[in-house]
């Protein structure tokens, strides 16, 4: 099942919240009121090449989302102590470290210290990386390894309330465990700031707004479908810089209203890389292996067991909760000169270092949302393309 993409425009204050919902994420309010511009009177951006024959490859995934929020609690199967971390919707990354020090806590609760981790995408590497740094001894086990995991398919940026719940979940006790997980996660990512390969960095991203968008609804379901969470603005609004407004011909974007938000972003193949060498380096080995039931768990010899099979767990474990929402990206030759975002018309551009991303994020968080087909859209990648040039027309 494919989901159109919708008409509506957005309100402009709704910018930074529906791209990084779309991206990872929801469709918040503006996380903070803007402030003047500091800096030069007029914002000076070099062109980006928007065109359609520098796309080198269209690739889809589906996010793992649960209404409740990822599963983490603890279950016992057979002979094994099984720490689920999966199910992180659009804020796999971002909430990794976080997530997967809860889980490294739990599992070292139980005393074992020879422990397996299924799964070698975002939650598994980081759930690993720590497990070795409080000294256990790690086996990844896995049907896929890098870059052929779905965390490879992502857009990688800072998204950490990216369809991650429904409203109606987010209770007291789940905001207080996301936050942990929200600012564990950022606290170690400026750890891995200024590494050679730039595995992660900050960049500005210009929000562009045509006259008519102002006017306009913003990204809310408006079909009596229940709203996502949107945590960023209420529980870490002091984690990333203050929103700036550029005014018309204040900018290279003519007549339209333009905000400069300040992201952090992740070059997800040398992170990623980077996180496989460093499990390696620490002694810890890979094996690859399929397991089609948790009964199937039986054959491996540790005792207690880390679950981070993300979207994989909705067959392995025959978890429905687990909904697929389907996300697209079309990646193009970096452009070395290029270091700022866009996002305009339903269209995000990340200058991934790795591969531009250009992405139609649609106009709610529901797009893409129950669709898992995996075939990627021509016609879409070339939409994305074309709304981001239509910018320096
Ligand atoms: C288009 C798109 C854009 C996104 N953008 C962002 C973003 O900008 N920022 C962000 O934070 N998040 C983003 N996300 C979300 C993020 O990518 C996911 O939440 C994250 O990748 C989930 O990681 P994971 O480790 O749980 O799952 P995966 O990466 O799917 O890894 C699962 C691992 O388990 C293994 N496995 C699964 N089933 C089995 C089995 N039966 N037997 C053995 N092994 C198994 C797999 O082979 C794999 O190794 C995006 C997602 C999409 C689709």
């Amino acid at each position: 099942m494919r989901n159109s993409i919708g008409r509506r425009q957005v309100l402009a204050g709704a910018g930074a919240s529906l791209l990084s919902a779309a991206l990872g994420g929801c469709g918040a309010p503006l996380l903070r009121p803007a402030t003047a511009a500091a800096g030069p009177a007029r914002l000076q951006l070099p062109p980006l090449r928007a065109e359609t024959d520098r796309i080198t490859a269209i690739t889809v995934c589906t996010r793992p989302f649960r209404a409740q929020g990822p599963r983490l609690d603890v279950e016992r199967i057979g002979e094994k102590t099984v720490v689920h971390n999966y199910g992180h919707g659009g804020s796999g990354w971002s909430l990794s470290w976080g997530s997967s020090y809860l889980a490294m806590g739990k599992v070292l609760a139980t005393g074992e210290r020879d422990i397996a981790v299924i799964g070698c995408g975002a939650l598994g590497l980081t759930s690993a990386l720590l497990l070795q740094r409080a000294g256990a001894r790690v086996t990844i086990y896995a049907k896929e390894l890098p870059p052929d995991v779905r965390s490879s398919l992502a857009s990688g940026i800072w998204s950490p309330d990216s369809r991650i719940c429904l409203e109606e979940h987010a209770t007291p006790a789940f905001k207080q465990l996301w936050e942990s997980m929200a600012r564990k996660s950022f606290r170690t990512y400026q750890t891995l700031i200024g590494l050679p390969g730039a595995p992660v960095e900050f960049f500005d991203i210009y929000l562009v707004f045509d006259p008519s968008d102002v006017a306009s609804e913003r990204g809310q379901p408006a079909d009596g479908r229940p709203p996502f969470a949107h945590l960023e603005h209420e529980l870490i609004p002091d984690l990333t810089p203050h929103t700036a407004e550029f005014a018309p011909g204040s900018h290279p974007f003519g007549a339209r209203t333009v905000r400069r938000r300040t992201w952090m972003m992740f070059n997800l193949n040398a992170y990623m890389r980077m996180l496989v060498s460093d499990f390696r380096a620490n002694g810890g080995s890979i094996e690859v292996a399929e397991f089609h039931t948790p009964a199937d768990f039986a054959v491996l010899r540790q005792k207690t067991l880390v679950n981070a099979t993300g979207y994989g767990a909705r067959a392995l474990f025959d978890d429905r909760s687990v909904t697929p929402v389907r996300g697209q990206l079309a990646r193009a030759i970096p452009q070395a000169d290029i270091d700022y975002g866009l996002f305009y018309k339903g269209v995000s551009f990340i200058p991934r270092r790795d591969g531009m991303v250009f992405q139609v994020v649609g106009d709610s968080d529901y797009y893409g949302f129950d669709d898992d087909t995996t075939v990627p859209d021509r016609a879409e990648a070339e939409q994305a393309v074309h709304t981001i040039a239509g910018l320096y027309a």
